[in-house]
């Protein structure tokens, strides 16, 4: 279920390795795969973040353009009519924006920012964007939109600037933004837009699907999973990337490996062996700055910064090559290459 990052790596390792003939089916709204990594480059006309699903899918995956309505253990309903019947589900239905912030646009899903892109492409000279939201999505947005539209009055609006990296990234993130000429206005707070484009970039929210079909979730609707990411109350449902319930942050660097590690768990069953616990874990932090600039966080596999920071020229390379090779990765899922840690990461979450 869902063509995103880990659901493709999910079917295509599936579909490579099996040690018998299996029918693998993936179910996807839409017939393009988006690179949500890229959805701000989309916003702000720097690059396209959809292309077309079918080539990154192995030759035998069926693709069946859908949207699954309700989960269960043997199978899912869909929204164009019928169930279709499974042995094994990988729920891989990813994120989106979190509650909507009225009159404000979410970057975060490919309908938001679309709807983004032909705002900005509208809008004339000394236009306000304000971007809501101090996090890697929001910089990179705010980033973005301001290196390519410098005729736009571009502002940050954080309650905190990149909370989650080390005090020296923090800084070159601060003076790249800067150099760009974003307004950066940290320790503040947006209820409600002001004048010109809003760009809600605040919070990410998981689908309600899981939940709605009865299933175990945690507070954020992500499906409760054991250490081989089956749920904890349906075990041939196998979670992967955003959806799934980890003590990752939700992000495409942990949603490919955990798609690969669900296949896995798959096919440890296929073999009639007990699937292994699975070890996932991060190793850095990249954000671009437009097309020309770039921060570049070591972190230890719970996202801990450590070591020196990669900035300016070098480390929007660096993203670059990591975002390229996001589409190699998934297409080819290299699990020597994606796969990180020391040993077994979950289970994130201890059901009630
Ligand atoms: C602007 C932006 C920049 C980002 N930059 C980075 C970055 O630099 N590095 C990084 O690691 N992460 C980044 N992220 C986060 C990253 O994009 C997500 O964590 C990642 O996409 C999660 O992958 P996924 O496969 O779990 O889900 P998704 O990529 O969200 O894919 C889910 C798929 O499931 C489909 N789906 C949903 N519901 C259903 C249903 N009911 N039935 C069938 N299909 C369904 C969706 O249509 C979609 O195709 C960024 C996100 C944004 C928005």
């Amino acid at each position: 279920m869902g063509a995103g990052y880990a659901g493709v790596a999910a079917a295509n390792h599936l579909t490579a390795e099996a040690p018998t003939p299996v029918r693998v089916t993936v179910v996807n709204p839409r017939e393009e795969f988006v690179e949500r990594i890229r959805l701000h480059q989309l916003v702000a006309g720097t690059g396209s973040a959809v292309r077309p699903l079918r080539p990154l899918l192995r030759p035998g995956v069926d693709l069946r353009l859908d949207t699954v309505t309700r989960v269960g253990a043997d199978g899912v309903a869909l929204a164009g009519g019928g169930d279709l019947a499974a042995d094994r589900i990988v729920y891989a239905v990813g994120s989106g924006a979190g509650p909507a912030m009225p009159g404000a646009l979410p970057v975060r899903h490919l309908d938001g920012a679309v709807a983004l892109r032909h705002r900005v492409d509208g809008a004339s000279a000394g236009t306000p964007v304000t971007v809501v939201g101090g996090g890697l999505t929001g910089i990179e947005a705010a980033s973005e939109l301001a290196e390519a539209h410098p005729h736009l009055r571009v502002r940050l609006v954080a309650g905190a600037l990149a909370a989650g990296l080390s005090p020296a990234a923090r800084d070159a993130v601060r003076r790249g933004l800067e150099a760009l000429g974003v307004e950066v206005r940290e320790g503040e707070h947006v209820d409600a837009p002001g004048d010109g484009i809003t760009v809600d970039a605040t919070s990410f929210a998981v689908p309600g699907l899981a939940r709605d079909s009865g299933l175990a979730v945690d507070d954020a609707g992500r499906l409760l999973v054991d250490d081989a990411l089956r749920g904890v109350d349906v075990p041939t449902v196998v979670a992967a990337g955003d959806a799934a319930s980890t003590p990752l942050r939700m992000s495409c660097q942990t949603a490919i490996p955990l798609g690969i590690a669900a296949a896995d768990t798959v096919l440890a069953e296929l073999r009639g062996e007990q699937p292994r616990p699975v070890s996932v874990g991060l190793t850095m932090t990249c954000v671009s700055l437009g097309r020309r600039r770039g921060v570049v966080q070591p972190t230890d596999r719970l996202d801990v910064p450590r070591g020196p920071v990669l900035r300016g020229r070098a480390a929007a390379l660096v993203k670059e090559q990591v975002c390229r090779a996001t589409v190699r990765f998934v297409r080819r899922p290299a699990r020597a290459v994606t796969r990180a840690g020391d040993g077994p990461l979950l289970p994130a979450t201890v059901p009630a």
